[in-house]
Formats: structure tokens, C-alpha cells, sequence
């Protein structure tokens, strides 16, 4: 029952667009009302209907020690009360940064921001003064935040000029984005060879998560690696949903590849807001002070978001959670593709990390084409007979499932046994 949430949902709607402060939470892909949730612990949230939840959003990627940790609860309140906010510099700076480095050797140095929106945007900027260079280059399905340059997705063929996916954004801006498929070495190559002089930076989701959960084929990144150099385009790797999540060093880690530039946000945050852009020394040093390209932010490097961000870092590496997240992953999803094997239905399974995504399409899901073929009206049925029974999963086909540490056991085989309820009244409705 989600009697309390309809009428809640209502009132949001009286005020706030859509009811929601962002619109995958409306779950308009899906219908029906979203729990307001008014509490969480742990694998779990609760809605303000009492109802119970585990959760596999983890708001969407950062919660990956589970929700309210004591070690970031009692960093953060400990913060409180020394000052919520200076605008002036703090030892606790200095300190995210410096793991950020450990963790991710290609950042030499990095900058705080608030949002992965602003990371992007700002890598993107720097790129641009580095290079002194107008076009850049992202791929078909990979989403970067919503600033202008990056909400635009592909025509067909590489030279399409990009048109928005927004209305606001000026087919000026969008002009100088020039979008590609995913895993297509060719279609790369093609593109730097008509306009490499021309491109400051090349932005891509080493690991797509964005699309739902689709990897790099053998080889692609290594590509990506090689073409960029080749032209001089900045390669920027968003790992702002992969960092920390499909390793310990992230997706560049995994694959041993070393971009230029690299912005994280969600996990190094610990559910506070911060994103960080970093990278090579050489190109930091544009950004102001040092050097001209202009990024600021009042809230910047704020203590409480620092607080926990050291706090879920240094408690990450010390008990080895990226790991753990990962086997719990790994436990699941191997009883999901046995329940697909038993039932013979059509889908596929991507899994890296702590991330999967459940594809209803018996294709391989390599790129935003194929992650298209996908049949929404099966997930539709999936997601609601899954959050009825108590597992809240992310309510559209293109997004990825997370877990914590803080799963157990015993809810992976809860979480199993709704799948194979959900997934045969998906076999029904097929037949
Ligand atoms: C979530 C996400 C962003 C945007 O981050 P916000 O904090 O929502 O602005 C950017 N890039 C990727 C890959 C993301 O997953």
C-alpha cells in the first residue's frame, strides 16, 4: 500500500515540477507512484507507509557501505559542530584530495565541486583552455549531468551535428558536440580523422552505466587511449558512477588504461554532495588560480561533504568494501541468470563490480543500439512485481542496480526468490 505516498506525491506535485527534485524519481518510465521514503538503514529503506525495502538504488551509486554507516554518520556529526561552512580553505581538503590521488594514480591533482553535472562541465572548460579547441566528443547513451554541451545524443553517422535533447540548449552549444557510438573503433577513427585538430576532448564513460550496465570490448579503451593521444584530444573518463564501484582504482584501474583528465562524484561523497574533476598536472595547472580557466564554487570543498567523503574512502580501502560489494553482486547475479536459464527468457545480464543491470533483450548488450532492443513493457511488469514484494530497484530499463556492503546474505535470497516470481509473471505475459 502507498496510500500515504499518492497523497504526498500530490502535494510535491503542488510546488515542485513533476513532484520530483530530479525526474527519474517521478518514475514516469514506469508509472505508478514512487514511495516517499522517510527512512533508511543499512540494505534497506523504509517509505512513509511503513512499507519495507531493500534497496539496489543506493541513491543511485553512492551508499556502498549501505545507508546511515556509523563511521560517516559520526564523521559528519562531529563536523557539524565545528562549522558547516567557511569559504576558506581546511586541512580536510587537502586530505580527500590526497587519497583521491592514492586511489586513482593518473589524478596528480584534483578539484572539489559539488555535483558530477559541475565535474563534467568543468573538465570540459579545461579541455577547451588547454587545448584552445572548440568540439568535443561523447558517445551515443553515456550521460555526463544536464549542462548544456553534454545533453545531446547522436544522429546517425559521426558527423551528424549535435542536436539537443533538451529544448534551452542553444543548437549553438550543442553544434560543438559531436556524439559517437560506444565500442565502434572505426567510428572513432573516422571522426578524428575529418576533425582531430579540431577537438579539445573526447568525454566517455569507460564503463557505461548510463545506458543501463554495458562494458568495453576487448580492446576498445585501449583504442580510445591511443587515438586521443594521437590527435592531442584530452581523454576525460567519467567515473563518476564507476569510481570506486567496478574497482578499488575504478574502471581506468581495471582496464589499466590512463586518461587525461577523470571526474568522480557519487561513491567519494558518501551520500553528501561532492564530485571532484582531476588529472595530469600539466592541465590542472590551467585552472584558476594557477592558471586562467575560471571555476569556483561557495560550497565547494565543504566540511560536513569532506567529512564524510574521507570518512567512506578511508573506511573503503581499510575493510576491503569494494570487494565485498562486488562478491555480493556476483552471488546475485548468478542465481538471476540461473532463474533466466530455468524460465528461458530472453534477456542478458551485464555485471561489473557492485553494478548490474537485468536487460530484457536476448541480445548482448554492447552499445545504446543494442541496449534499445530491449522490451520496456517486460521490465515494466519486472519492476512493479519486484517493488510490491519489497525490492526497489532503479523504476527505467537504462539504469544500473547497485549493492553495499550491507547486503546480506539473507537478503540476496529474498531478493532471488522475488526475482523468480517477478520474472515468470514476465514468462506469462510473453506467452
Ligand atoms: C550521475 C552521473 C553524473 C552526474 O552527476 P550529478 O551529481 O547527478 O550531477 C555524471 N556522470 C555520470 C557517469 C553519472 O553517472
Amino acid at each position: 500500500m502507498l496510500t500515504k505516498s499518492l497523497a504526498a506525491f500530490e502535494k510535491a506535485k503542488q510546488v515542485i515540477p513533476g513532484g520530483v527534485n530530479s525526474p527519474v524519481r517521478s518514475f514516469r518510465s514506469v508509472g505508478g507512484t514512487p514511495p516517499f521514503i522517510k527512512q533508511a538503514q543499512g540494505s534497506k529503506i523504509y517509505d512513509i507507509d511503513d512499507n519495507e525495502y531493500i534497496d539496489y538504488v543506493l541513491s543511485y551509486g553512492p551508499q556502498i557501505l549501505g545507508h546511515v554507516h556509523p563511521t560517516v554518520v559520526e564523521a559528519i556529526r562531529a563536523a557539524s559542530l565545528k562549522g558547516t561552512s567557511y569559504g576558506a580553505p581546511t586541512l580536510a581538503e587537502t586530505k580527500l584530495a590526497e587519497l583521491i590521488c592514492e586511489f586513482v594514480p593518473s589524478i596528480e591533482m584534483v578539484r572539489m565541486v559539488n555535483s558530477g553535472t559541475e565535474a563534467t562541465m568543468s573538465a570540459l572548460r579545461l579541455a577547451r583552455a588547454y587545448t584552445k579547441r572548440e568540439y568535443i566528443v561523447k558517445f551515443e547513451g553515456c550521460y555526463h549531468g544536464h549542462h548544456d554541451s553534454l545533453l545531446v545524443k547522436a544522429g546517425s553517422g559521426a558527423l551528424t551535428l549535435g542536436v539537443p535533447d533538451s529544448p534551452g540548449v542553444p543548437a549553438s552549444i550543442a553544434g560543438n558536440t559531436l556524439t559517437i557510438p560506444y565500442n565502434d573503433v572505426a567510428a572513432l577513427e573516422n571522426l578524428l580523422q575529418l576533425k582531430g585538430s579540431e577537438i579539445a576532448g573526447l568525454i566517455i564513460e569507460p564503463t557505461p552505466g548510463n545506458m543501463g550496465l554495458v562494458l568495453p570490448n576487448p580492446g576498445y579503451l585501449q583504442a580510445v587511449r591511443e587515438l586521443t593521444a594521437a590527435y592531442g584530444v584530452v581523454l576525460i573518463f567519467d567515473e563518476v558512477m564507476s569510481g570506486f564501484r567496478s574497482s578499488e582504482q575504478s574502471s581506468q584501474g581495471l582496464y589499466a588504461i590512463e586518461p587525461d583528465l577523470t571526474c568522480l562524484g557519487k561513491v567519494i561523497g558518501g551520500g553528501l554532495p561532492v564530485a571532484c574533476y582531476g588529472g595530469k598536472k600539466e592541465i590542472m595547472q590551467c585552472v584558476a588560480p594557477l592558471g586562467g580557466m575560471y571555476q569556483a564554487g561557495t560550497l565547494s570543498g565543504n566540511p560536513l561533504a569532506m567529512a564524510a567523503g574521507i570518512a567512506t574512502l578511508e573506511y573503503l580501502k581499510a575493510h576491503k568494501i569494494c570487494a565485498q560489494a562486488a562478491t555480493n553482486t556476483e552471488n546475485l547475479v548468478q542465481g538471476l541468470r540461473q532463474i533466466i536459464a530455468e524460465l528461458e527468457l530472453p534477456c542478458t545480464v551485464n555485471i561489473l563490480g557492485s553494478m548490474f543491470t537485468l536487460f530484457f533483450t536476448k541480445n548482448q548488450v554492447t552499445d545504446f543500439a543494442s541496449a534499445c532492443t530491449s522490451d520496456l513493457a517486460s521490465f515494466k511488469i519486472y519492476f512493479h512485481a519486484m517493488l510490491e514484494q519489497g525490492i526497489y530497484l532503479p523504476p527505467s530499463q537504462f539504469e544500473t542496480c547497485f549493492m553495499s556492503s550491507a547486503h546480506t546474505p539473507e537478503d540476496i535470497a529474498q531478493t532471488l526468490s522475488c526475482m523468480r516470481i517477478a520474472l515468470t509473471k514476465v514468462k506469462a505475459s510473453l506467452a
